[in-house]
């Protein structure tokens, strides 16, 4: 029979083995609830994981994503000032992670991340939340008069494509901005050469980004930068939609649409995750406010 102070040891492990397998279930559950657009339901899960994560001996790279994922439940909420302290919290982990660890593959994975966190620290110290838009906060790409209509062109080959379902998810992205408007007119290219701006696949890459969006401009007498040509690549594995299930078609929706607000010329992001142009938003509609900041853009 073991001494009970054995058996007392043994029990205390498995009950925190428990307590952790519950904790990771629970920040998947609160993940899946904020990429589902139920911020406040999201926020009391994320809450529930972190009361069990604090009282374990949670390893860092695993806190420094949590901590991350919860604070953009936060601000998507609208609660931009816990959301600000996480953000802070999360730099301030890595920022010893670094230090302690150097050689640790994490430093490097959440590099990119991390970078994104310092970005949206430095916006908001000139935000405020009654702006009407965000003009200044971006660089200013503009497409010239002459370029109209743009030609958009989404890649339709097998390495490096989508089927017709992704590219019609991947056009309503444009359509999201330029309906109704009438500052920007663009049609569907159909071939790669001559588009100004180009979607195309990759299937690794860009990191923790979903999309990426590179231009190419030319300075005009104002000294603006004068679009010639964009390219959108988007982080997917396969070509083919039946492979997605709901939620990653809707993840592609929201990412459709923000790197069309890129390709547009909004160069940089919103600091108000209300926004769609928010570094990670999920949202599925444009804002006032990202509106107000395209069509002032185009003024
Ligand atoms: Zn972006």
């Amino acid at each position: 029979m073991l001494p009970s102070s054995t058996l007392a040891r043994i029990t205390a492990l498995s009950d925190s083995q428990e307590d952790f397998t519950n904790a990771v279930a629970l920040y998947e559950s609160a993940m899946r609830t904020r990429d589902a657009l139920e911020f406040e339901r999201a926020i009391g899960l994320f809450e529930q994981a972190n009361e069990l994560f604090e009282a374990l001996d949670t390893g860092i790279p695993l806190l420094i994503a949590f901590t991350y994922d919860m604070a953009l439940a936060y601000d998507l909420a609208g609660n931009t000032k816990r959301a600000i302290v996480l953000f802070k919290k999360t730099a301030a982990m890595y920022h010893h992670f670094c230090t302690d660890y150097p050689e640790d593959p994490a430093v490097e994975g959440f590099a990119g991340l991390l970078w994104g966190v310092n970005d949206y620290l430095s916006l908001w110290e000139t935000a405020n939340v009654n702006d009407e838009h965000y003009l200044d906060f971006i660089t200013k790409r503009r497409w010239g008069a002459a370029k109209m209509p743009l030609k958009i062109t989404v890649d339709n080959s097998d390495d490096t494509g989508f089927d017709t379902t992704l590219s019609e998810i991947i056009l309503d992205g444009f359509h999201a901005w330029t309906d109704g408007e009438n500052c920007l007119q663009w049609v569907k290219g159909t071939s790669t050469d001559e588009a100004d701006i180009f979607v195309t696949r990759v299937s690794d890459g860009l990191g923790s980004a979903g999309g990426h969006t590179a231009f190419e401009d030319a300075v005009d007498a104002t000294g603006e930068p004068q679009l010639q040509s964009a390219t959108i690549r988007i982080s997917m594995h396969s070509p083919d939609s039946t492979q997605y299930d709901d939620a990653q078609l809707r993840a592609l929706r929201a990412l459709a649409i923000h790197e069309a607000g890129h390709a547009f010329g909004l160069d940089g992001h919103s600091p108000h995750a209300t926004d769609l142009m928010y570094w990670k938003s999920p949202l599925l509609n444009l804002s006032k406010r990202d509106l107000n900041t395209f069509r002032l853009l185009y003024s």
